[in-house]
């Protein structure tokens, strides 16, 4: 059973965790196994879970519980283990704020503004969509444009189909998704549109959900007009240069009227911001040590809120750490402090965590630039490790033992992704 209202609202925890998507329950988790007591979940939603509830195809699990499981299957796996290991799972209720002390200030229908002290803090929070304004597509402004989320939400939550003839911008995992689910719904799929040369969601969405099921991908291709005064009756698309601008020469027309937009999506760090913690700029999302501590102390983040994880396995992994060095901070068991900075170099957009401690194991998460085949990733002179291909829409994770890192001098390591 999940519990929409907690118990008793204690002033007093030791580990809280704001945003209960799958990295909140995993990082809940995780500070049990470190010794911590009274653990918090909060989430603004009805339910904990996050946005598993709405991701009803299957493809979740595979790494961690080793078959494929549904988005809300692994969600109800991780909830049955919160309710057993007794944490208190408060919802309908958004964290406002955290003060320097580690104070939260929350509020919720059911309990108006409450403050719970906390030893330390996890923030979960998740990610969102970009929407039309972050890209600024021209053109006039008719209901039909949506994020491919929403209409996810729509479509597999609510009964609700968001329109009859889709055009698809952006070749995000979600819009490969929701090409699939529309078209399985009766909906013509007019194509996915995707400005880049390269597609950016995995692999085995593009053959799942658009070979599969014949849905043209134009690269290299944008929208750069919608028309429509009260609803969208059409979009034009055209072709983009090298630079990504388009040839206005060769656009043409496609009638439809729905566009959905998956161009990516942003760590919701808004209460990231408001506390000052370090933010990078690359991923939006803080600045964490090898234990994910941010740069408040007893303040650790894991999830979409550090950075974009295609994977929810990923994401579970990266919390349970998460959630054992909160557990550890709080019964003063911390591990030795980080000495080597990581500095993202060729072909590296960034790595997670931002430091490392040559005297633990590690695993490294990091996004390319561009794709590369046979390729190798260079942890300066102390790791080489071979890959078959890289891709920008598909995390690189490479696990770093300490006895590489004991040959390393300096405190500054960079990380190359270079061709064989
Ligand atoms: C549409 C879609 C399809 C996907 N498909 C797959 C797939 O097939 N396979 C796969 O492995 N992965 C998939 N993923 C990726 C995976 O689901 C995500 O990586 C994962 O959900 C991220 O977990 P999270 O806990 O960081 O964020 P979320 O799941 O977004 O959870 C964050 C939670 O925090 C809450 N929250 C935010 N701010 C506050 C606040 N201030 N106060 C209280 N609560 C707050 C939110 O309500 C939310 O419940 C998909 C993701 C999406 C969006």
């Amino acid at each position: 059973m999940i519990t929409d209202e907690i118990r008793h609202l204690a002033r007093a925890y030791d580990v809280v965790i704001s945003g209960g998507g799958p990295a909140g329950m995993a990082a809940a988790i995780g500070a049990r196994s470190q010794g911590a007591e009274k653990i918090l979940l909060i989430d603004r939603e009805r339910e904990a879970g996050g946005i598993l509830w709405q991701c009803i195809h299957h493809g979740f699990g595979l790494h961690h519980f080793g078959e494929e499981l549904t988005g809300p299957e692994y969600a109800q796996r991780y909830l049955e283990e919160v309710l057993e290991n007794d944490i208190d799972v408060l919802t309908d209720t958004y964290v406002c704020d955290i003060s320097p002390e580690r104070q939260l200030k929350l509020m919720s229908g059911r309990h108006g503004i409450a403050v719970v002290d906390a030893k330390a803090v996890v923030l979960a929070m998740g990610a969102r969509e970009r929407t039309r304004g972050a890209i600024r597509i021209p053109g006039e402004r008719p209901s039909g444009v949506l994020t491919a989320g929403l209409a996810q939400k729509f479509v597999n939550m609510m009964g609700y189909l968001p329109g009859r003839r889709v055009v698809i911008l952006g070749s995000g995992d979600i819009g490969l998704i929701m090409a699939r689910r529309l078209t399985l719904e009766g909906v013509e799929v007019k194509g996915v549109f995707e400005i880049m040369p390269h597609a950016n969601g995995l692999n085995r969405n593009i053959v799942q959900c658009l070979h599969d099921y014949d849905i043209p991908l134009h690269l290299s291709t944008t929208v750069v007009d919608i028309h429509g005064r009260q609803r969208v009756e059409k979009v034009t698309v055209a072709p983009v240069d090298g630079a990504l601008k388009p040839d206005l020469s060769r656009a043409w027309d496609i009638d439809c009227d729905t566009v959905l937009l998956s161009i990516g999506l942003i760590p919701e760090n808004e209460l990231s911001r408001k506390i000052d913690l370090r933010l990078d700029p690359v991923t939006s999302g803080p600045v964490v040590n090898s234990t994910m501590e941010t740069s408040m102390n007893g303040v650790f983040a894991c999830g979409n809120v550090v950075h974009i994880h295609d994977l929810v396995d990923f994401v579970s992994e990266e919390s349970v750490l998460a959630g054992r060095n909160a557990g550890a901070y709080i019964t003063g068991r911390r591990p030795p402090k980080d000495n080597i900075r990581l500095l993202p170099g060729d072909n590296v957009a960034y790595c997670v965590p931002h430091t490392l401690s040559s005297e633990r194991e590690h695993i490294v998460y990091m996004r390319v630039r561009k794709p590369i085949e046979k390729c190798s990733v260079r942890f300066g002179e102390v790791l080489e490790k071979k890959l078959r291909y890289v891709f920008p829409a598909e995390m690189v994770n490479i696990k770093v033992k300490p006895q590489f890192l004991e040959n390393f001098h300096g405190d500054a390591l960079r990380v190359d992704v270079v061709q064989r």
